[in-house]
């Protein structure tokens, strides 16, 4: 049995959730998910400069956990920049306060909720392009 994954400490969210080619609909495209835990990893190795072990640290797994997560996420990141897919920020398995705030880019319907799939699917408006108003 695989041991149950522990939460990832997470203290500073994208203010964007969604990332993708200008002018090209998401539904044309195709969307591949980047968790919170690796925009994090992203965050503290690749713009804050941390070593891998300082950013462990932070987030409460291994240094080993770490590099496995920034290995994962710079993919993510490679693969849709060259094949022109989009990124979108989901949940993963985060430790991060709930319920957050938000706002659809489209039309404007602001909803807190956990960021979880089931709970952005679950918005009411039906746009998929929407911002989180509580880490700015
Ligand atoms: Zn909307």
């Amino acid at each position: 049995m695989a041991r149950p994954v522990r939460p990832r400490r997470v203290v500073c969210l994208p203010r964007h959730l969604v990332y993708k080619p200008a002018g090209v609909p998401l539904s044309d495209l195709e969307v591949i998910g980047l968790s919170l835990d690796e925009c994090e990893a992203l965050r503290l190795v690749d713009l804050e400069d941390l070593s891998q072990e300082d950013a462990a640290r932070l987030m409460g797994v291994s240094r080993q956990t770490v590099s496995s997560i920034v290995r994962s996420a710079r993919r993510k990141v490679a693969e849709a920049l060259l094949k022109g897919a989009a990124l979108r920020v989901e949940a993963g398995p985060v430790d991060y306060p709930a319920p957050l705030h938000f706002r659809c880019r489209k039309c404007g319907h602001q909803w807190e909720g956990v960021l979880t799939p089931e709970s952005m699917k679950a918005r009411g408006c039906g746009h998929e392009e929407f911002v989180e108003l509580s880490s700015s």
